[in-house]
């Protein structure tokens, strides 16, 4: 545990609703209680622990964390202490989160102020660790929503210098995502980064060759795009042959249940292969878990040794939506920290 405590990471699939802790909850439940007293929700109990294990179990909960998140000051406070929980808890460096621009009629809350109080917030943040922001399109919603997140997220990654880097698409996969395709393609031609996610749940083939016929940069989940788990040649072919890095997040997939048990997780047949993948949480908060336990679980279930474990951290950094630069630099920061990690 000390050695993947000290160990430094980028975290490249944490979605910011998701990502909340308790503490930051309990901080925003007593703030809208002084706004309107009467106020009551089960956001006090916004964790999986208590309930069952299905994916619509994780939707419900996003749903009352959104009831939470409400305004601009509330995505600000969570922006801030997301930061540098991760910053601070799990020695993250370079962090790509990312959040679905979400209006709120009730307080005057638009996507766009949103997304600009994220940002102001990511600005603010005095950690010592690298932020980056990829919008998400939501699968619930419409193509005009859609398109409108496309123009936001180019408009934004040129005002704000590449901070906001790119698009993620995710939201409920059981919904067809095949109507977004043409939005994805040209935030592609405007060199937007796309991580998208694929084959999170099973029998979406078709779908799965669609979206990484795009091509995306990289696959969230990628659950079942391997032969031995329920994917097929070809989808491993459009995979592995331009070696798309998978962020793999395997509590989210066990506890949300895609994945029976851990040993069966598609992590190892990747690694298997060589094929580029990246230790994820996906919702720090929603799943009670952390980048540390992630790590510490991928050692114990694959029987990963340090040096294992050194080099998937390190390599995460060819994954990262940033350019070459500053991938050799972010790798030089890792290496001048080796020998205190062992
Ligand atoms: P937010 O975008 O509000 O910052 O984060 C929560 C949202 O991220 C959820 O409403 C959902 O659309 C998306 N999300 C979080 N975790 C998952 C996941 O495991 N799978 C999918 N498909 N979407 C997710």
């Amino acid at each position: 545990r000390r050695f993947i405590e000290k160990l430094p990471k980028v975290e490249l699939h944490a979605h910011l609703n998701g990502s909340i802790s308790q503490q930051t909850i309990q901080r925003l439940i007593v703030l809208r209680r002084q706004r309107d007293p009467s106020w009551n929700s089960s956001c006090e109990n916004a964790t999986l622990e208590s309930r069952s294990k299905t994916l619509a179990d994780c939707f419900a909960v996003f749903s009352l964390l959104h009831d939470l998140v409400d305004n601009e000051e509330a995505a600000s406070i969570v922006t801030n202490d997301v930061i540098r929980e991760f910053a601070q808890d799990d020695n993250v460096k370079y962090i790509e989160l990312r959040t679905t621009p979400r209006a709120m009629p009730a307080t005057g809350m638009t996507k766009e102020s949103y997304v600009r109080a994220v940002l102001s917030a990511m600005r603010k943040s005095e950690e010592d660790i690298t932020v980056r922001l990829l919008l998400a399109i939501d699968r619930r919603t419409s193509i005009e929503d859609a398109a409108d997140t496309l123009e936001m997220a180019d408009r934004l990654r040129k005002e704000t210098n590449g901070l906001v880097i790119g698009l993620d698409l995710s939201g409920d996969p059981t919904k067809p995502a095949e109507k977004f395709i043409p939005i994805l393609k040209e935030a592609k031609k405007r060199g937007l980064k796309l991580a998208l996610h694929i084959a999170e749940v099973n029998n979406m083939t078709d779908e799965s060759r669609a979206l990484l016929s795009v091509p995306p940069d990289r696959i969230g989940h990628g659950v079942f795009l391997h032969p031995d788990h329920g994917g097929n040649a070809q989808l491993l072919r459009l995979t592995h042959g331009p070696k798309i890095p998978i962020e793999i997040c395997l509590t989210s997939n066990v506890t949300s249940g895609t994945v029976k048990v851990i040993q069966d997780h598609c992590f190892s047949q990747w690694r298997l292969i060589g094929h580029p993948c990246i230790l994820c949480t996906d919702d720090k908060g929603v799943f009670s878990t952390s980048l540390n336990e992630e790590y510490i679980l991928a050692a114990k279930e694959f029987h990963l040794s340090f040096e294992e474990l050194w080099d998937l951290s390190l390599q995460s950094i060819d994954s990262i939506f940033e350019s070459k630069e500053f991938k050799t630099e972010l790798k030089a920061k890792f290496l001048s920290a080796k020998e205190r990690c062992f």
